[in-house]
């Protein structure tokens, strides 16, 4: 007979507007294994069996482990204390409770997190935030959250911290579907970027094309490449002011393009700056699974 020590992991799960990415990782937050599926359009009907149903496909994946707990991070407004969904407009819900439903179905304890907040948390674990104190992560996808960390901590407001989405860059620009004004998010995000290009042409075209574009000189996209680029810095620069941080993560779709989007934010960002503590900025290390990652943070810290 031999003693078998299984090795203990949680099951990290980020529940996506289109895609759940989720993983198996170990207490070194290595990961074990890993899962992308469609994210179902009912989700808030039936988040617990959702959640339990990929955590079997990881387990099944990997025999030999000892399941002790899982995190579950969602977009929109999350109260991370009391495991609540507030608010998802991607997923349609409202008042959620989503660790009871998860714990009910997986039969271990879970933590519920933001997703964006949970990225920053395990880039400052693991990836481009590792030893600093004062960071923002800001992913430009659809929409736009983000995460700060100010002296070491994530700050959550209650689950309200972090919508520099919807703050108003431009009195004069377009409506928001929050009901404000020329909010950061329908100029800057990455869908907002493909849709201006898309109504000033007549060519249906996302992000991406829109940067190559940039590279090409094609003037349109020039034009709208630079309104974006603008609004993020001016909303970039309010946040380092008011937050005193020195480090800045672009992600997400928009940031896919690299140099293109960071080299003209990192001059135009320098360019209002008067006495604010200057800050680097660059992409984020942990690319798509930074939310799923920063779940395995969320759930080790709970077990
Ligand atoms: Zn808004």
């Amino acid at each position: 007979m031999t003693d078998t020590v299984e090795r203990e992991v949680v099951a990290a799960v980020d529940l996506g507007g289109t895609r759940t990415k989720a993983a198996l990782v170990d207490r070194d937050l290595g990961v074990v294994a890993r899962v992308v599926e469609p994210t179902p359009a009912d989700l808030a009907a039936r988040i617990g069996e959702t959640v339990a149903s990929v955590v079997g496909r990881l387990v099944a994946a990997a025999p030999g482990m000892r399941l002790v707990g899982c995190g579950v991070v969602v977009p929109g407004l999350v109260d991370e204390e009391t495991g609540i969904g507030v608010l998802s407009v991607n997923h349609g819900w409202r008042d959620l409770p989503i660790r009871s439903r998860v714990e009910e179905a997986v039969g271990v304890p879970v933590a519920v997190g933001h997703d964006v907040r949970a990225g920053l948390v395990a880039e400052a674990r693991l990836g481009a935030a590792v030893g600093a104190r004062d960071a923002l992560f800001l992913p430009l996808g659809t929409g736009i959250a983000a995460a700060l960390m100010v002296d070491g901590h994530v700050l959550s407001g209650g689950g309200w911290a972090g919508e520099l989405g919807h703050v108003s860059v431009d009195p004069d620009g377009p409506p928001c579907p929050c009901g404000g004004t020329g909010c950061l998010e329908v100029i800057a995000s990455a869908a907002a970027v493909g849709r201006e290009y898309s109504s000033r042409t007549g060519e249906l075209v996302d992000a991406q094309t829109v940067a190559e574009r940039v590279l090409e000189g094609d003037p349109v996209a020039v034009a709208v490449w630079q309104r974006a680029v603008s609004a993020l810095a001016r909303a970039v620069h309010a946040t380092l002011t008011l937050t005193g941080i020195d480090l800045v993560l672009v992600g997400g779709g928009l940031a896919q393009s690299g140099e293109t989007l960071l080299a003209p934010l990192r001059a135009e960002v320098e360019s209002l700056r008067t006495f604010q503590r200057p800050a680097r900025i660059v992409t984020p290390a942990l690319a798509d699974w930074a939310g799923c990652l920063g779940a395995a943070c969320l759930a080790w810290e709970a077990t």
